[in-house]
């Protein structure tokens, strides 16, 4: 057995290639690393497989990613990893697209204008799988192990959480049309086979028109414009006809009450009872100290009885 230090750039390429068939990725990106060090005729290619072996050990990486898309756009023949033929033009475009869908579902937001960059951002990405992967099965996700689609069925995905982006960053200055980006967001998740439910309850709360029991204004999107609050209509109260009691909960049991009128009562009581609440605590303070004092007079008098 010849030791390894003595082979050359191409035997431990070789080698690679097969510890690679075996999906011994560690040992097989050794020998790729010692086959650029040695220069061997396949370093080009070894290069390329380091990026690839590196994208399925952290597969959650986009920066893994857009290194082998760079990699791969140097290439020029296909070649294969693994069982897998790879065609290096077509795999450098789903490398970029899948580092550009990673990085844009974890940009940190703040506001709804920048929800809304996010979820037309999400929408933009979706337009490319649709239209330059299509109905082809999607070959990074089968090489470094993460869900496989065909592109349609990605871009549905990335669809419909652009849609729900877009909801809630419309949802504060319009719920109505929230409620028909969400429509939008329902559709793809029904073609996905999912029930959509999520996106059905929001639908329904956001185009829900409701008049506040206090102040009588109307007010559309339940949980966010108006709160059904527990109370009790008592039986002498449900005998009217006038409109607020008409939109009211049917079960007499709570009420709709509109956000300022809602955040006006709810502040003022906690200001109420952070006022009792300090109230309390002085009193406690003050009793503290009474007692204390008592326990040192009557330590004092033992102390001199002693
Ligand atoms: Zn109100």
């Amino acid at each position: 057995m010849v030791l390894s230090v003595f082979k050359s750039g191409d035997e431990l390429f070789n080698q690679g290639v097969d510890l690679v068939k075996r999906k011994e990725y560690v040992k097989a990106r050794k020998n790729f690393e010692k086959t650029i060090e040695k220069g061997g005729r396949e370093a080009a290619l070894a290069r390329v497989y380091v990026d690839l072996i590196d994208a399925c050990l952290d597969n959650n990486n986009p920066a893994r990613y857009s290194k082998l898309a760079a990699t791969l756009a140097s290439m020029n023949d296909g070649f294969v990893f693994g069982l897998t033929e790879i065609d290096p033009v077509r795999l450098a475009l789903e490398c970029s697209l899948l580092a550009e869908r990673i990085e844009t579902a974890r940009r940190q937001v703040n506001g709804p204008a920048q929800i809304e960059e996010k979820g037309n951002k999400m929408l933009d990405i979706a337009r490319k799988y649709q239209s330059q992967i299509g109905n082809d099965t999607i070959m990074i996700s089968e090489i470094v192990g993460i869900q496989v689609n065909t592109g349609i069925k990605e871009a549905l995905y990335i669809q419909a959480i652009g849609y729900e982006n877009l909801a809630s960053a419309a949802v504060m200055t319009d719920p109505k049309r929230a409620a028909e980006l969400l429509q939008n967001s329902y559709a793809c998740r029904k073609q996905l086979g999912e029930d959509g439910q999520n996106a059905m309850n929001l639908i329904k709360a956001y185009s829900k028109s409701v008049k506040c029991w206090i102040c009588g204004r109307p007010a559309t999107g339940e949980g966010v414009h108006f709160l059904t609050i527990a109370s009790d209509i008592s039986p002498f109260m449900r005998k009217s006809d006038d409109d607020i009691l008409q939109s009211a909960p049917a079960d007499y049991g709570s009420v709709y009450m509109c956000k300022p009128c809602y955040s006006a009562i709810s502040k003022r009581a906690d200001d109420i009872a952070r006022a009792y609440h300090e109230r309390a605590m002085q009193e406690m303070r003050a009793m503290e100290a009474r007692l204390q004092a008592e326990i040192r007079s009557m330590a004092a008098t033992i102390a001199i009885r002693r």
